[in-house]
């Protein structure tokens, strides 16, 4: 805990106890929070650890006198927050778990700004449920236009998906306004009122020798609006998990594993700033038939002793068709035979199909068929491997 962390965050705002109060209203308050705020009592509820964390850190301070009273000497010194100590960035709100923006709070004229207008995309980073490790930027100071954050997620597509292109909805999870409350963070017949410590404005003006210091109202946490009955789907953030589909165009010629980028499709931007950019971890399933080298196709066809050495044609199957093979009389076993652009999409231009060409041997003869072809083994007579013949002869029998 530095004096940087004693100026900027209202412990007695966190805990939601007066200046005054004594240990026992403390403790108290401490129990309560913690109890709600317990992360077994919320799974996967970011804010609510960002909460707990906060009250925790508030309690073990307050309740210690000693350091107590250093908190209070540093908040008395330094004014408490704001930008009295010259601290760049934002500074996280206390109680709440929200992140609140200084840049909003001075801007927002007339104060009474909805709440969440200034925090939302803060918490945006929390975002989309199943992208893991997604990034977190919780106090970002900004006023102006601030980008979107970027978003990553997996999508699984067949083999001919990835090598064709396919658009497919994807499902994510973002904060947004709350549609029970819009946004209000009140329970609904009810309405925030006007705070009565800044009239609405946010903010509160104190002077400390020549100086005169705006900073954002602790009552009501900069907002200018005093929530009595919060909502309670969104325990009054004005905000909850929503989720969106939305259709992307997966580029065809796609590779298992491959990160694409579909830029302005993840989180949208914040005061008119550009939405982020999503990533697409892309999965490949296998192909019964098909085989991917690169943007090449690859097709091993069977083809019987008679058609490799008499010739013949043969039609295989392409990814949107098929296509014919003439196979050309005195094939080997193991050529590959090309088709030009046959193959996966790719940059520029298309992959090939690479037909590899293998020679069946029957595994069971019928006696007519041994006969045929024992006359056929004494009609070809001459030795097919002659090379291998003469490396056994010079090598001697040993
Ligand atoms: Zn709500
Ligand atoms: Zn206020």
């Amino acid at each position: 805990m530095s004096t940087r962390d004693f100026i900027e965050k209202d412990y007695y705002a966190a805990l939601g106890v007066p200046k005054d109060a004594d240990a026992t209203a403390i403790k108290k308050a401490y129990r309560k929070l913690a109890q709600e705020l317990h992360p077994d009592k919320n799974p996967g509820n970011a804010d609510a650890e960002a909460r707990f964390k906060d009250v925790s850190e508030a309690y073990d301070v307050l309740s210690d006198t000693k350091r107590r009273g250093e908190y209070d000497e540093a908040r008395r010194l330094f004014g408490g927050g704001g930008r009295a100590g010259g601290f760049p960035g934002g500074f996280p709100g206390g109680a709440g778990g929200q992140p609140f923006d200084v840049g909003d709070l001075f801007g927002a004229a007339g104060g009474a700004a909805g709440r969440g207008a200034g925090g939302l995309g803060d918490i945006l980073g929390g975002l989309f449920g199943g992208a893991s490790g997604g990034p977190r930027a919780r106090s970002q100071a900004a006023s102006g236009p601030a980008r979107g954050q970027d978003v990553e997620t997996e999508a699984t597509l067949s083999f001919d998906e990835a090598a064709l292109g396919v658009t497919v909805p994807l499902r994510m999870q973002s904060p947004g306004t709350c549609p029970t409350c819009n946004g209000s963070g009140a329970k609904p017949g009810t309405s925030p009122h006007t705070c009565p410590v800044c009239q609405g404005a946010g903010v509160t003006s104190r002077s400390q020798g020549a100086f005169a210091f705006s900073e954002p109202c602790r009552n009501c946490r900069g907002t200018g609006s005093v929530v009595d009955d919060p909502c309670p789907t969104c325990a009054g953030n004005g905000v909850t998990t929503q989720t969106r589909t939305i259709t992307v165009r997966i580029p065809a010629g796609v590779k298992d594993g491959q990160r694409i980028r579909l830029p302005g499709k993840g989180a949208p931007g914040r005061r008119g700033g550009p939405a982020g950019d999503l990533f697409v971890v892309v999965h490949v399933s296998e192909h019964p038939l098909f085989g991917r080298k690169g943007d090449d196709l690859t097709l091993t066809v069977p083809i019987t002793f008679a058609e490799a050495a008499l010739g013949t044609t043969v039609t295989v199957p392409t990814l949107d068709g098929s296509v014919s093979l003439k196979v050309p009389a005195g094939t080997a076993s193991g050529r590959t035979l090309r088709v030009r652009g046959r193959g996966v999409a790719g940059k520029g231009r298309s992959g090939d199909l690479l037909v590899t060409l293998e020679v069946a041997v029957p595994v069971k003869l019928t006696a007519a068929q041994r006969k045929v072809i024992e006359s056929l083994a004494e009609e070809m007579d001459e030795d097919p491997r002659p090379q291998i013949t003469a490396a056994v002869q010079a090598g001697g029998e040993r």
